[in-house]
């Protein structure tokens, strides 16, 4: 089923509210309405006018490109509902595996607005892909061939190469795409790539998109513009060397880095597309049909979790806060808490914002190692059992992407808007469930309950 795209939203948002008043707003309402709180310990929420609103600057930042395809990043918020939205605003879908390909499509993105990029497909996946007609971007030139072996003569996907313009890492190594010694794409600056890269798209007329995701958290925008411009002057090479114009799109991928500090939306899509029109003006002239695949960006300030302190301690001179937001979903700020640092919020178990002075706590989570907390030595109001916290920015990769350490369930996800309300009681929320938590059938379900006798059953048999 493909969904009719619709206009992207005005950039304004319907509430004069700034984006922590508005989190403020949906976390009373959730906790008056019983989404947050004994029962319901913790949650994500998306707010869905801020994704409305980031959709529609991001295309309000490439404004006159004739033919621009701005898909999202599906592993940054693989949701079926919140894909749905996108594909609603008008945007389509990178996707970088066959679980997420089957997202894309129960959420209504047509094949042709979808990318798949996965790092290392299996025939079956090319094989699926090609079938259904969605973009692929080869990772490699081994996996050019392959394709090459199994493409019917009438297949009407969009075919890339992705390219590691190697121009080098950002402050976050596990986010870097484009070291000299990256996983990804083809290493443009090894001895003899460029030419079999070339070779490559001479031999396969096929092979119409050049590639290149260089990001991410952590990586400023010039790096980005930086190894942009190396794919667009390479597909001008190849162009030129095969004497055709061969190469009709640039994927240029996604990895604007997003800002946890505080609400302010930095760097915005605009800047980005400023940076690039100064690094790579031919990139906006209409000869190349662009992608775009970004996911933190349009995702991470417009979602939030909320979860209740269960207990308060004092260990060694520390004030500990046990709450239920740990590694099972914040896990890249509990492993690497200097790369992933978040906001936190403290809030009474009325929901309302506490005051106080402030007091140096640790927020920890449920799970069973020392090291599950989500900020360390934190100053905030003081927080008591039956509080509750909020972890700002986390739209995008937190929630949506949970981790099954220690059995713990899913949070259950709900969609959030707020509304300016009539009267003196303020601003009004009406909220949509995204994803149920996660029963404990479905865990042990998940955790091999089917074959519950089947080791029993191995040592019986000799
Ligand atoms: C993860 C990924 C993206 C999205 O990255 P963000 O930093 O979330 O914008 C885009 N393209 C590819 C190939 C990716 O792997």
């Amino acid at each position: 089923m493909s969904l009719p795209p619709s206009p992207a939203a005005p950039a304004s948002s319907p509430t004069a509210l700034s984006p922590s008043a508005r989190v403020a707003t949906a976390v009373r309402h959730a906790v008056v309405s019983g989404l947050l709180g004994e029962d319901c310990p913790i949650a994500g929420f998306i707010d869905t006018d801020g994704v409305r609103s980031s959709v529609a600057a991001l295309h309000e930042a490439f404004p006159g490109v004739p033919a621009v395809l701005h898909t999202f990043a599906a592993k940054a918020a693989s949701l079926v509902p919140v894909l749905r939205l996108l594909a609603r605003c008008g945007m389509g879908c990178e996707v970088a595996s066959p679980g997420e390909l089957r997202l894309a499509l129960d959420a209504g993105f047509a094949p042709s607005k979808i990318v798949l990029d996965s790092p290392a497909k299996t025939r079956d996946e090319i094989r699926r892909a090609l079938a259904v007609g969605v973009a692929l971007n080869a990772d490699n030139l081994d996996e050019v061939d392959r394709i090459a072996s199994l493409r019917p003569a009438d297949a009407v996907s969009a075919i890339g190469l992705r390219v590691n313009p190697q121009v080098g890492g950002g402050s976050i190594g596990a986010m870097s795409t484009a070291t000299a010694t990256s996983k990804f794409g083809v290493a443009l600056r090894d001895p003899g790539a460029r030419e079999r890269v070339v070779q490559a798209f001479a031999q396969h007329p096929w092979l119409t998109r050049l590639h290149a995701h260089v990001g991410s958290q952590g990586c400023s925008l010039e790096l980005i513009a930086a190894g942009i411009g190396e794919t667009y002057r390479l597909a001008e090479e190849i162009n030129r060397t095969i004497g055709r114009r061969q190469i009709t799109g640039l994927d240029i991928g996604g990895g604007l880095p997003v800002n946890f500090e505080d609400d302010d939306v930095r760097p915005t899509f605009a800047a980005y597309a400023a940076a690039l029109r100064a690094e790579v003006p031919g990139l906006f002239d209409g000869r190349y049909e662009l992608v775009t695949e970004f996911g933190r960006s349009l995702l991470a300030k417009n979602g939030f979790i909320g979860a209740l302190v269960e207990y308060t301690k004092d260990a060694g001179g520390r004030r500990i806060a046990l709450t239920h937001a740990g590694a099972q979903t914040a896990t890249r700020t509990v492993f690497m808490p200097e790369a992933w640092p978040l906001r936190v919020g403290a809030f009474d178990a009325e929901g309302l914002p506490k005051g106080g002075p402030p007091l140096v706590q640790d927020i920890a989570g449920p799970c069973c190692f020392a090291g599950d907390v989500v900020a360390h030595a934190r100053e905030l109001p003081e927080l008591r059992s039956g509080d509750f916290v909020v972890l700002y920015d986390t739209g995008a990769y937190y929630f949506s992407s949970p981790w099954s350490y220690n059995s713990l369930p899913r949070p259950a996800v709900y969609g959030f808007e707020v509304t300016e309300g009539p009267g003196p009681e303020g601003p009004a929320v009406r909220f949509a469930p995204v994803r149920d938590a996660q029963s404990l059938d479905s865990v042990s379900a998940e955790s091999g309950l089917a074959h519950a006798d089947a080791l029993v059953d191995l040592g019986e048999s000799f």
